[in-house]
């Protein structure tokens, strides 16, 4: 078993940065995919990340922690019991058994949807939404319609990579959005 030493804060995102790997032309040409796996397979890197996005949320009440299919369900449960919050998953189409919420959002070919069960949310709930990845916002944006759709109210939005040049906070402004490692 390796133990790595504590990593001082003002390298934490530089720590954090030298984890994810580059896969050029994944899943399509022309996209470069940042993998997290290295990041995950890090005990210390994955604590950090899940301390780190907890705590610009701690001062708020948070009663549910919403997580994006796939990669946001790595991060949202355990940001949700830091905060003492509930998690809830939103869905590709057709995944979950019960009464759903759907909304359509643009993907690069084409449309497709995200659900969320009709009682995951209730009226006035304060709710977090959590992605590994903010690219041009699209995804974020169709799961903010969805929780208000049930009456609940987004606190914040929290990632652990930004792509800043596809410019995807500029369609949050009104709601706080926290990233850890951003790219130009
Ligand atoms: P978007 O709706 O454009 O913000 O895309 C965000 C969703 O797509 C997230 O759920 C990410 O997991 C995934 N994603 C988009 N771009 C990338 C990328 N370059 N590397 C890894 N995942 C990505």
């Amino acid at each position: 078993m390796t133990k790595t030493k504590a990593v001082p804060k003002t390298s934490q995102a530089e720590y954090l940065r030298s984890l994810i790997r580059d896969i050029p032309d994944f899943p399509k040409p022309g996209i470069i995919f940042k993998d997290i796996t290295p990041l995950l397979k890090n005990g210390e890197a994955l604590r950090m990340v899940c301390d780190e996005l907890a705590k610009h949320f701690q001062k708020q009440v948070i009663d549910q922690v919403v997580g994006i299919e796939s990669r946001g369900f790595i991060f949202s449960p355990m940001i949700a019991y830091k905060l003492g919050a509930g998690f809830v998953p939103v869905r590709k189409k057709g995944k979950l058994p019960h009464e759903v919420e759907r909304v359509s959002y643009t993907l690069e070919y084409g449309e497709d949807f995200l659900e969320i069960h009709r009682d995951a949310i209730s009226k006035g709930d304060h709710v977090l939404i959590v992605d590994d990845v903010l690219a041009t916002g699209g995804t974020a944006e169709a799961v903010v319609k969805l929780v208000e759709k049930l009456g609940g109210k987004v606190i914040g939005l929290a990632f652990v990579i930004e792509l800043l040049f596809l410019n995807g906070r500029n369609r949050f402004s009104n709601i706080p959005l926290s990233s850890l490692i951003q790219y130009d």
